[in-house]
């Protein structure tokens, strides 16, 4: 690991692919991704406003100037992959960014992100993002299932469950698979110990667990999180893992339902799930450390069991 001097992260994770630290919310919170190829570069994920400068700055550090980025793949809608693209994408002369089409508009017109993410951060929400430019429309597009990129080609594919318009990347020749949040979340802090990130408003178990089954079905070496960083070992048992605790978040909602259980209720289960996993890996992870994550779970079960829980198939 070659981590810079300065006072962020960047980590070049060789076959031409690097990540770096966004600056998102903490150290060790939400990662950029760089491929470089024959002169030619993407970057996947553009985390918030204050991240573009960084991009830039880590592309400098390899040689790469910024008018040889050709694409900024941005894995989902919620703003802490999306929010910085408008500003990244002027720093960047020659890049288009590439989404799920139902995300375009999204982009181009942000307001609506914007105040769905206020609802959810409230006074912390001017922290953690600042202003939000727009990504200008004819900046963006549809994705397409096979990308080049220098000598190389990249796969793109929809991988729904924690939202709908989610898109992992796969390099095949390289061995790693790009997952967004699909893959659950790993903090460096959390001794590999991974949770199921159930985001308000789309999450959507049965489509998530075959997500998973997707990217394994791809057979990556490396799973690169957005949240945080490689998993390079024990893949599958990983992957059941995370099967595993979307079928108890589906049982803790039904729980909710049946026993007219609030959002506490929710809370108090998804902790009392976590806390064995964080302590056998001997993570000091209370209720604060995991705060995001819990406040983004609770709601997201809740939205679901009002909506979707009368109707779910498992
Ligand atoms: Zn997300």
């Amino acid at each position: 690991m070659t981590d810079s001097g300065n006072d962020w992260l960047r980590r070049d994770l060789g076959a031409g692919w690097s990540m770096l630290d966004s600056g998102y919310n903490r150290p060790g919170h939400t990662a950029i991704y760089i491929c470089v190829d024959d002169g030619k570069a993407l970057v996947y994920d553009a985390a918030h406003t204050a991240s573009a400068e960084r991009v830039v700055a880590a592309l400098a550090e390899r040689g790469v100037a910024p008018d040889a980025v050709e694409l900024v793949v941005v894995s989902h809608a919620h703003l802490d992959h999306s929010g910085g693209c408008g500003a990244l994408l002027k720093l960047l002369p020659h890049a288009k960014a590439m989404v799920h089409p139902d995300i375009i508009e999204h982009l181009a017109e942000p307001a609506r992100l914007i105040e769905g993410a206020r609802q959810i951060y409230g006074g912390d929400f001017d922290r953690l993002y600042g202003e939000i430019a727009p990504t200008p429309r004819d900046r963006i597009v549809a994705f397409e299932e096979a990308v080049k990129l220098g000598g190389r080609e990249l796969a793109l594919f929809n991988t729904p469950g924690h939202t709908f318009a989610h898109l992992c990347l796969h390099d095949p020749q390289a061995g790693v698979l790009l997952a967004g949040d699909v893959f659950g979340a790993h903090l460096p802090h959390w001794n590999g110990t991974m949770v199921v990130p159930a985001a308000p408003t789309q999450f959507a178990p049965r489509e998530w667990k075959a997500s998973v089954d997707a990217i394994m079905a791809r057979a990556p070496e490396r799973i690169l999180l957005a949240h945080f960083g490689v998993l390079d070992s024990d893949l599958e048992g990983k992957a059941q893992q995370l099967r595993d605790e979307i079928d108890h978040f589906v049982a803790i909602a039904r729980e909710a339902k049946e026993q007219g259980g609030d959002r506490d209720f929710i809370a108090d289960r998804v902790m009392a799930w976590w806390e064995p996993k964080f302590k056998q890996a001997g993570a000091a992870v209370d209720r604060d450390e995991v705060g995001v994550e819990l406040l983004l779970t609770v709601k997201g079960l809740a939205l679901w069991l009002e909506k979707h829980l009368e109707t779910y198939a498992p």
